[in-house]
């Protein structure tokens, strides 16, 4: 895969955020590959109904692209806070492209899909409102918190400019479908527990590591009384998915759903 921006397109654009924009897109739409269906190209949604950047002729997905300069870090920072969270709460969210690029050699340096229902409210963060000097003053911005995301949820397709093969990201994409939950709290609690599993550095753990974290998924649902039995209701759920085994006696084992690669 070709990882070099065309800087030939940029040519008639003056500002920078433009320039940026039509390089990145450009390189989708000639590269990037439905990452659901494996069609070999994807088209840009006409500019009017921008609901997402780019959908899929063959299955119809969206994909909406976001794009920074460097490494994403800890926050890619994103548009207005409430239209953000309107749209990924809503029944036509897009999954996510996440292009790194780098400024000064034009190239694409990673490429992530993170699919739409990895996207709950927790991972975006409000900015504070513009202050009244501003232009939009009392505007509100938001911040997506890339590293919260489950890390089942942010698929490579590029990495360092080496690319993933085409069979492994589409692969990892329906795995990660198997987390797919209708409705956002149930979302989020699944999101929660397996952000939780995921810092436990074995890959053989008990239910007291676990309820560890109770503390810190008490304060995430305030509502909620009974953290316990939630914990262990998705450990079920991510069993019956084929993300963990139970061993017996309160130990899980992590796994590959569709063993390996
Ligand atoms: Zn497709």
């Amino acid at each position: 895969m070709e990882c070099h921006f065309d800087p030939s397109l940029a040519k008639r654009y003056h500002s920078r955020s433009q320039c940026i924009r039509i390089l990145t897109e450009s390189w989708v739409q000639a590269h990037m590959y439905c990452p659901r269906c494996g069609h070999a190209e994807l088209n840009h949604c006409p500019n009017n109904q921008a609901v997402a950047d780019f959908y899929c002729p063959q299955c119809g997905n969206e994909y909406e692209l976001k794009s920074k300069s460097g490494l994403p870090g800890h926050k890619i920072a994103d548009g207005a806070y409430e239209a953000f969270i309107q749209r990924i709460t809503s029944d036509r969210n897009p999954d996510f492209f996440i292009l790194s690029y780098d400024p000064d050699a034009l190239c694409v340096t990673h490429f992530w899909i993170v699919p739409k229902h990895f996207f709950v409210p927790r991972i975006v963060e409000k900015r504070k409102p513009l202050g009244t000097n501003a232009k939009r003053a009392g505007w509100v911005g938001c911040n997506i918190l890339f590293d919260e995301i489950p890390v089942q949820g942010r698929i490579t397709v590029i990495q360092n400019g080496m690319e993933v093969s085409r069979d492994t990201v589409l692969h990892q994409v329906r795995a990660a479908d198997r987390l797919y939950t209708e409705g956002l709290q149930a979302r989020g609690w699944l999101m929660d527990v397996l952000q939780c599993i995921n810092q436990i550095q074995a890959d053989i753990f008990t239910l007291d590591q676990v309820y560890a974290f109770e503390p810190v998924l008490a304060e995430r649902h305030r509502s909620n009384q009974h953290i316990r039995p939630k914990i262990r209701q998705q450990l079920q759920l991510l069993r019956d998915r084929g993300f963990l085994s139970f061993l017996g006696s309160g130990v899980y084992k992590k796994a590959i759903p569709g063993g390996g690669g």
